[in-house]
């Protein structure tokens, strides 16, 4: 059975990159009918909090990323690893190694000088040497000094490197705290893991993952190594670009449904479709379809992704998604017309849910301020008479519908001869406080007859 995991450090938010290795890891599991686990880093003490955490936990239920398991804490494992490590010890696949700060600084300036590549020289793996007096060692790992490691990575293809690259990587510290490529290991062993999607900035700790886990005679997974994410300059991607945090894009009124989509396509494609329901993204999904080289990010196109949902999700589910702005916005909705008419009204209308409260304040709450744009552009001598034959022509409509509307804002500009080009915009105005609206016959009936009366009479006061 497929077990993939996603398993983020909790130093910060939740970034859309790791949010894009989080979604390839639970696409394939669940294309694969497999186990998604969600594994917390934080063996950093001092930079992991459980702040991150949480921002973490709640951008993947958000995008509706579920594990199946965890989420597990590293710092509740601390014993196992040490297990591990001792276990390395007496097989002979790790050793202690005694030496201080100054004498490593020395060697990697001796090495430096020669012009090498700074690396541990392995002093202390085979010594007969006394150890020290009052130094607490390190534990180091017994890279293998012959061979190559060789990956078949099903995003990168094959990558080798020699061993004689790699130096003997310490796996606990003096304290004994055990490194990260150590924890990672056990890890990954011990929930039986077999893929591990991630970063290709881990790309690097791969090998040496690989020979510890063979020195612990474990089976090696399916590596794929996802590429970065790159800004639309080609820089890495950081704050400057925009948003990174993946709330902030619910923030700035991103559907789920949207930035999932656009995150599958970041570094990924399956021909040239561009619209993925979840059912098409897990059906689709291959780790071969994993673009080799870095993707840049495209707002223009997660806008156009955001615009699409917003005219195709179910109108429900759009009304829940809406309550987080409506809150952060403060417009209450219970009194005025349902929030599903509105969003029917508006929803090819915005690009996003931010914009789609905003525009639709009045039909919910008294307008406060005129667009004095809009007032000044459509409020001329002559409209007064204008809205007052629309007013009378509206106090006589039976049923407030939409067809009656429209029936009667045309039966006035016929008794006034004129066009409905000269008194619409007035009476939108009128009736939203701006020159934007959906349809006068749709705005009218959404803001209903009683308030739509009241305020042209008092644009016309
Ligand atoms: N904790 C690592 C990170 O946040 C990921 C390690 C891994 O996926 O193996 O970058």
């Amino acid at each position: 059975k497929v077990r993939t995991r996603f398993a983020p450090s909790p130093t910060g938010y939740l970034h859309i990159g790791g949010a894009r290795t989080a979604l390839f890891s639970w696409l394939y599991a669940r294309k694969m009918g497999g186990d998604f686990i969600l594994r917390i880093e934080d063996t950093d003490l001092e930079r992991s909090t459980q702040a991150s955490v949480d921002a973490i936990l709640h951008a993947m239920d958000w995008l509706g990323l579920n594990y199946d398991e965890g989420p597990f804490y590293q710092t509740q494992r601390f014993d196992r690893y040490k297990q591990v490590v001792q276990q390395l010890l007496d097989s002979g696949h790790a050793y202690y190694c005694y030496c201080s700060k100054e004498e490593l600084d020395a060697m990697r300036e001796a090495q430096m000088a020669r012009k090498e590549k700074p690396r541990y020289d392995g002093r202390w793996r085979d010594s007969q040497e006394t150890p020290p007096a009052g130094v607490a060692p390190v534990v180091r790992f017994k890279n293998p000094l012959e061979g190559v490691v060789e990956i078949d990575d099903q995003a990168r293809g094959k990558i080798v490197i020699s061993n004689t690259e790699l130096d003997d990587l310490i796996i606990a510290r003096s304290d004994g705290v055990p490194t990260y490529n150590l924890s990672v290991v056990v890890d990954d062993m011990d929930m039986g893991i077999t893929h591990v999607i991630r970063g290709d900035d881990h790309i690097n700790n791969t090998p040496r993952q690989i020979n510890i886990m063979r020195a612990l005679g474990h089976q090696i997974p399916v590596f794929a190594h996802v590429p970065m994410i790159l800004g639309p300059d080609g820089q890495r991607l950081s704050k400057r670009h925009g948003a990174v945090n993946v709330m902030q894009y619910r923030d700035e009124g991103y559907t789920p449904e949207a930035l999932l989509n656009y995150l599958v396509r970041l570094g990924w494609s399956h021909g040239d479709q561009e619209i993925f329901s979840r059912q098409e993204m897990i059906e689709f999904f291959e780790l071969s379809g994993i673009n080799r080289a870095p993707s840049s990010i495209n707002p223009d196109k997660l806008v156009w992704l955001n615009q699409h949902y917003l005219k195709t999700l179910p109108v429900a589910v759009i009304a829940e998604q809406l309550q987080w702005q409506l809150a952060h916005q403060q417009l209450d909705t219970r009194t005025g017309p349902s929030l599903e008419a509105v969003i029917l009204a508006q929803r090819e209308r915005v690009k996003n849910l931010a914009e789609l409260v905003a525009s639709s304040r009045y039909f919910y709450e008294a307008i406060k301020d005129y667009d004095p744009q809009a007032v000044q552009k459509q409020f001329k001598p002559e409209t007064a008479v204008y809205l007052k034959a629309v007013h009378a022509a509206l106090v006589d409509v039976a049923n407030w519908d939409a067809e009656s509307i429209h029936q009667a804002i045309q039966q006035a500009c016929e008794a006034l001869g004129v066009k409905l080009g000269k008194v619409g915009p007035a009476l939108r105005v009128a009736v939203t406080g701006s020159a934007s609206s959906p349809s006068l016959e749709i705005t009218l009936g959404l803001i209903g007859r009683e308030r739509s009366l009241e305020r042209i009479q008092a644009a016309i006061d």
